[in-house]
């Protein structure tokens, strides 16, 4: 193998991995049994909302009346702002 393609499929390498790693820590950001804030308030007058699944879809039950919502992981991604524990 020439040294300058050895080099690239290090380079090739290293940015995968970069890339899973990353993709590992959105997924481990959040965990069932969350408690999040959102930017938006439910109607019910609560912003914490308890995490219920965590996968492709987020499912959010609100702590306020029991509402049970399910988002898109971007939606639900933008949608909470902040995790509290
Ligand atoms: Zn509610």
């Amino acid at each position: 193998m020439l040294l300058k393609e050895f080099k690239e499929s290090l380079a090739k390498k290293k940015n995968e991995s970069e890339i899973s790693l990353r993709r590992v820590e959105i997924f481990m950001e959040y965990e069932v049994g969350d408690i999040v804030r959102t930017k938006k308030q439910h109607p019910c007058g609560s912003k914490l909302w308890e995490l219920t699944r965590v996968g492709v879809d987020f499912k959010l039950k609100c702590l306020g009346c029991g509402h049970v919502v399910v988002l898109e992981r971007p939606k639900a991604l933008k949608a909470i702002t902040k995790k509290i524990k």
